[in-house]
């Protein structure tokens, strides 16, 4: 287990639990939610570490409990994750029964529930009784991206414990480091909080063939052609699935190409994602800060349609119609 990322991003939560270890008063059930992509497994581990380390200098990374942390073999910290996409009763009964057992090893336990958000309602009424009876040595960390569907007894059982999303430089340098292009990487890092979805987002490819198409609408749309006609001609590849995914993605990322206009104009350059494409229509045309705005404004209109049962072409067809005007 590595908590370098969990280290560099969450400041606040390596506190909390740096402080909880100084006063020697840690609760025994924590919720952690966050984002997609925020280590909280990592920091569980880490919790986990902290409380079972060895040494006087918690986690000293040195001592067996700590080494069987890192290799992921320690005998007292138990793992659960959603089945099928939920967590079941038998689940929570089978973590009962290991924690009721007189194990051959003494010291502290751990517990760590992934997706708790997806537990039934059978098994959250087993862990609420099971947090009641829980031995005094013994810890829980359960983990959710969606604590909005927690159930309210299980959130009011735990210490909350909010992880801050990842900073875009962080992910833009994560990417780098697997070897992505700057631009996909920095397209990436607004699509996604999550390296590694990102990185299957690649693997799948559409990601780039949408990325490009991006590319040659926005062109038209600077040069004042006709940008429906170059959508028409080179998206057949997103009407291959019915999946609307790739719809979003493809206006998510024709915002992201408009706001660079926006940020070129305003001088702010910094924050621009695709420079190159800036640089080729440099002398070309001048930006019009009126008119970008309002074709910002149309796209992100069309975009809240899209959860609606509409026929896409045609949708598409009105919205480079409208931008156009
Ligand atoms: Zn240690």
């Amino acid at each position: 287990m590595d908590f370098s990322k969990f280290k560099k991003t969450q400041e606040k939560v390596v506190k909390l639990i740096g402080n909880s270890y100084k006063k020697n008063r840690f609760v025994h059930t924590y919720l952690f939610e966050g984002a997609k992509g925020t280590p909280k497994l990592e920091a569980a581990y880490y919790l986990a570490s902290v409380l079972m380390c060895e040494s006087s200098d918690a986690p000293c990374g040195k001592c067996l409990s700590c080494q069987r942390i890192e290799n992921g073999s320690h005998p007292r910290i138990f793992l659960i994750k959603p089945i099928q996409d939920s967590i079941k009763k038998e689940q929570i009964d089978a973590l009962e029964y290991e924690f009721s057992r007189i194990g051959l090893e003494s010291g502290r336990r751990v517990f760590i529930i992934e997706g708790i958000d997806k537990a039934t309602l059978n098994a959250s009424n087993s862990l609420l009784k099971f947090l009641e009876e829980m031995n005094d040595d013994c810890y829980g960390v359960l983990i959710t991206e969606a604590i909005q569907n927690v159930l309210p007894t299980i959130i009011s059982r735990s210490q909350v414990v909010s992880f801050a999303k990842i900073p875009m430089e962080e992910l833009i340098e994560e990417y780098k480091n697997k070897g992505v292009l700057d631009e996909t990487s920095k397209v990436l890092a607004t699509l996604t909080n999550d390296v590694s979805e990102g990185l299957e987002l690649i693997k799948d490819g559409k990601v780039l063939d949408i990325i490009d198409l991006v590319k040659k609408c926005n062109e038209s749309i600077i040069l004042n052609e006709n940008p429906f006609l170059t959508f028409y001609e080179n998206s057949r590849f997103l009407f291959e699935e019915n999946d609307k995914t790739y719809h979003q993605m493809f206006l998510d990322i024709l915002i992201t190409i408009t706001n660079d206009r926006i940020y070129k104009i305003l001088g702010q350059d910094d924050k621009i994602i695709f420079s190159s494409e800036l640089e080729k229509i440099n002398d070309k045309v001048e930006l019009d800060y009126k008119k970008t705005f309002e074709q910002l404004e149309k796209i992100l209109e069309f975009k809240t349609r899209l959860k609606y049962n509409i026929s896409l072409e045609t949708m598409y067809m009105q919205m480079f119609i409208e931008i156009m005007r």
